[in-house]
């Protein structure tokens, strides 16, 4: 039928609908790069999917978003050419929280309406930010491919419920309507609406259009003119993709707002960098470190977060095999000039411009990593005046802010470390720089570099000593430390999950080998004296018999019984072999009932 149905919103999206229209807060304008950035997704979706079947286009290939407003009715509409909604996905996309950022802003909310105000602004609502400033929303829109019959309405005054209702529409794509509240009359005009899409959407590889308006003189002798529309649209953004501008025309802040729109983050990255890279393969890449972990980041299925594009058209999101998985937080965007439009992700997995651009980016994060880690550990050791701190980070494409205790690389280290740490077993070409990276508490530090170990190593000490196991409480009361307490060296303590099965591919850094305090005989080598080399032989002697004995009263449950110079205080411990299973992966399997 063509009456209208009306729908009752999810109980979330109610309750968020009450908070963002009970707050005042200063930052209302966010609604407005909502909405863009809402028309610029539908457009980007309507050309990936029209790469398979053009006929989506329906002989309209033009892609634009289109802002227009009403002083006299109080309206603002925001209209795009994308791939728009049937009835159903518009009962379903715009009547429940789908957006995980939108989840974790909900979770976060105190109750106390200034601080949630606050929050709002940092991460933007999406869709709902509409009634921050209108008091009814009416969407029109019809889906690529569908006929114009099949159009849909949706409106709704933010309350409790929505209606939808079937209509005719003409073109493709949706339009948005605010009805504009009595104390948001100022987004019903021209000036104030293109300051703000300049600031929103400059970056935006998509014309965002709006009628021109001349200063028109009254008729009448002595009465006021007026501003007239003229009938054409006009592009009012740049327009031109950020990363295909050069680097010295683009700002930290519109590095940080493109970050944000292509990450849906609401924090700024930690650091960025953006290189146009000519030799094998040429592409422009623009990859971003962000400064916290998504919810998907420990699902090994999480695809990486790079959006592939070719001469400046979007291909796809996620395109895998742009980087290794153990840099899945990475974000951002490469676009090639090489690559046909048609390229399909079977086909990436085989072209070699994909593998340049893939070792590329590789070799392009850990040089911003190994940057980050120096400006960073450099300026917590010895602090620097102000002002330079603030000249270094420009330069290294870092927003100077946050600036939080142990610095960003620390911030970095404690959100993605352990992601980091599967390429020590994920890629040999680049163990060596990634454990140069990698950080780890010891038995005196509570973070160090394995090049800071060194430094510290005692004379004779040969190796790096490390121990795997469950918790960091664990790895610090194992009795497997006693004997280099004693002797005061220094040892690792590893204890991410995924450190046990990382350190099965390591075998040294830098020329020293490093070895496991859990397993085979600990050669502590010149670290022992001779009287302590003696009276380990002696003792060793002095234990021949009782050794004998508990092998064979232990022959089906160890492999050896042996005397040992590694424990002070506790009588006996368990080791794994050299070569072999470790406990911590023994203990691991058995978990997982192997
Ligand atoms: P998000 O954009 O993060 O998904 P929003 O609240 O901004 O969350 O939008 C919710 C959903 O509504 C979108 O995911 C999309 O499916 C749909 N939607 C919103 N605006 C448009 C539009 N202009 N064209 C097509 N779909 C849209
Ligand atoms: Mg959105």
């Amino acid at each position: 039928s063509l009456n209208p149905q009306k729908h009752a919103f999810q109980a979330e999206v109610a309750q968020l609908l009450h908070l963002v229209t009970h707050s005042l807060y200063s930052n209302r304008e966010i609604f407005l790069r909502e909405l863009i950035s809402n028309a610029s997704d539908a457009c980007d979706k309507l050309r990936f999917e029209a790469l398979s079947d053009a006929s989506l286009y329906g002989g309209q290939p033009d892609l634009r978003v289109r802002i227009s407003f009403d002083k006299a009715a109080r309206t603002l509409t925001v209209a795009d050419t994308g791939i728009g909604m049937s009835g159903q996905e518009a009962v379903a996309n715009l009547g429940t929280i789908a957006k995980s950022g939108t989840r974790e802003f909900m979770s976060r909310l105190s109750g106390d309406q200034k601080q949630d105000a606050q929050l709002i602004g940092q991460f933007g609502v999406g869709f709902y930010a509409g009634f921050i400033v209108a008091d009814r929303i009416t969407v029109e829109s019809r889906r690529a491919g569908l006929p114009p019959e099949q159009g849909v309405r949706w409106s709704s005054e933010g309350a409790g419920d929505f209606e939808v209702a079937p209509i005719t529409r003409e073109e493709r794509g949706t339009s948005v309507t605010l009805h504009l509240r009595e104390d948001a009359l100022e987004f019903a005009d021209g000036w104030r609406l293109r300051e703000l899409i300049a600031k929103y959407a400059d970056h935006i590889d998509l014309p965002i259009q709006m009628e021109g308006e001349k200063w028109e003189d009254s008729p009448q002798e002595g009465q006021p003119g007026r501003m007239v529309k003229t009938g054409e649209w006009e592009t009012v953004n740049q327009a031109t993709a950020l990363w295909a501008r050069p680097r010295k025309d683009i700002t930290d802040a519109q590095y940080e707002d493109f970050y944000k729109h292509l990450a849906h983050d609401w924090q700024p990255p930690l650091a960025w960098s953006h290189n146009r890279v000519e030799g094998n393969a040429e592409y422009t890449q623009l990859l971003y470190i962000p400064q916290h972990a998504t919810q998907d980041l420990w699902d090994r299925t999480q695809k990486t977060g790079i959006k592939l594009y070719v001469r400046r058209v979007f291909i796809m999101d996620d395109a895998e095999q742009l980087l290794p998985r153990y840099l899945r937080f990475v974000k951002g965007v490469v676009d090639s000039a090489d690559l046909p439009l048609n390229v399909s992700r079977e086909l990436l997995q085989q072209s070699r411009d994909v593998k340049a651009i893939r070792e590329g980016n590789t070799r392009r994060v850990l040089s911003m990593l190994e940057e980050l880690a120096k400006q960073s550990e450099a300026k917590s050791a010895e602090p620097s005046p102000a002002d330079a701190k603030a000249e270094d980070a420009k330069e290294a494409g870092q927003p100077e802010n946050p600036q939080p205790e142990g610095g960003k690389y620390a911030v970095f280290w404690r959100a993605f470390g352990a992601v980091l740490k599967e390429g020590l077993g994920e890629d040999a070409a680049q163990r060596e720089r990634l454990l140069g990276l990698a950080r780890y508490a010891s038995t005196t530090h509570a973070s160090t570099s394995l090049a800071d170990y060194k430094a510290r190593m005692k004379e004779g000490q040969k190796a790096i000593y490390y121990l795997t196991a469950e918790t960091p409480a664990a790895a610090q009361s194992s009795p497997q430390l006693e004997l280099f307490r004693q002797k005061g060296i220094e040892v690792l303590l590893m204890s991410d999950r995924v450190d046990e099965w990382a350190m099965n591919f390591v075998q040294a850094f830098d020329g020293t080998p490093m070895q496991s305090v859990a397993r085979g005989a600990v050669d502590l080598g010149d670290l022992q004296n001779e009287a302590e080399k003696k009276a380990a032989d002696q003792a060793h002697a002095a234990a021949a018999p009782l050794i004998a004995r508990l092998k064979e009263a232990l022959k089906d449950e160890t492999a050896d019984v042996r005397a040992t110079a590694r424990l002070v205080d506790s009588p006996a411990c368990l080791v794994a072999e050299d070569g072999g299973m470790s406990l911590q992966m023994a203990r691991l399997l058995r978990q997982a009932g192997q």
